[in-house]
């Protein structure tokens, strides 16, 4: 039996940091002081400047997938979404990609940072079929807590391994990972 990837979007199928950096430079923050992987709310809060503002500055027509990532999301059967992304920016971007996850949970579907468990829930999956793949040490924290495999998506350069990871170098090693 295959397994089921849910997926985080951000810095993991998306090499999206510029973006991310360009929509709070555009706003007036200094760009070493950005940092990734939070719920955009917070960062926004943590940075002293409103969600609604950052979203409309940030640029949806500019991001594109890691190299393989377009390839691969061809080939998978089941698959899902995780992402502590705002919901407009992140599901404009879905349209234009034309990726159709069954399930797509971004920030407005958690009362804070996102977890898995209710991904699972609505997919009516065990943990034990299902791979979460990320880029952060909070994904990997999310999978853990899920009992879920994690895999690192290591195309991303600032990824980092902990020993406990299956580290994947390019996107079409998932394929594998799920039993393709
Ligand atoms: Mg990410």
């Amino acid at each position: 039996m295959k397994l089921v990837a849910i997926c985080d979007l951000d810095g993991t199928l998306l090499d999206s940091d510029e973006a991310l950096v360009e929509a709070f430079v555009a706003l007036g923050i200094d760009r070493s002081t950005v940092s990734f992987g939070h719920v955009i709310g917070e960062e926004c809060k943590r940075l002293g400047i409103r969600v609604e503002d950052y979203v409309a500055v940030y640029d949806e027509e500019k991001v594109q997938p890691f190299t393989g990532v377009t390839e691969m999301i061809g080939r998978l059967g089941r698959w899902a979404v995780c992402s502590n992304k705002h919901p407009e920016s992140g599901h404009a971007e879905l349209n234009r990609l034309g990726w159709r996850p069954e399930e797509v949970f971004f920030t407005d579907s958690f009362d804070g940072p996102k977890s898995l468990g209710p991904v699972l829930a609505a997919m009516q999956l065990d943990p034990a079929g299902v791979v979460y793949l990320g880029d952060t040490a909070h994904d990997r924290e999310c999978a853990r807590q899920a009992n879920v495999t994690f895999a690192l998506a290591g195309w991303n350069p600032r990824a980092i391994a902990e020993p406990t990871d299956v580290v994947l170098s390019e996107p079409g090693e998932l394929l594998g990972l799920l039993g393709f």
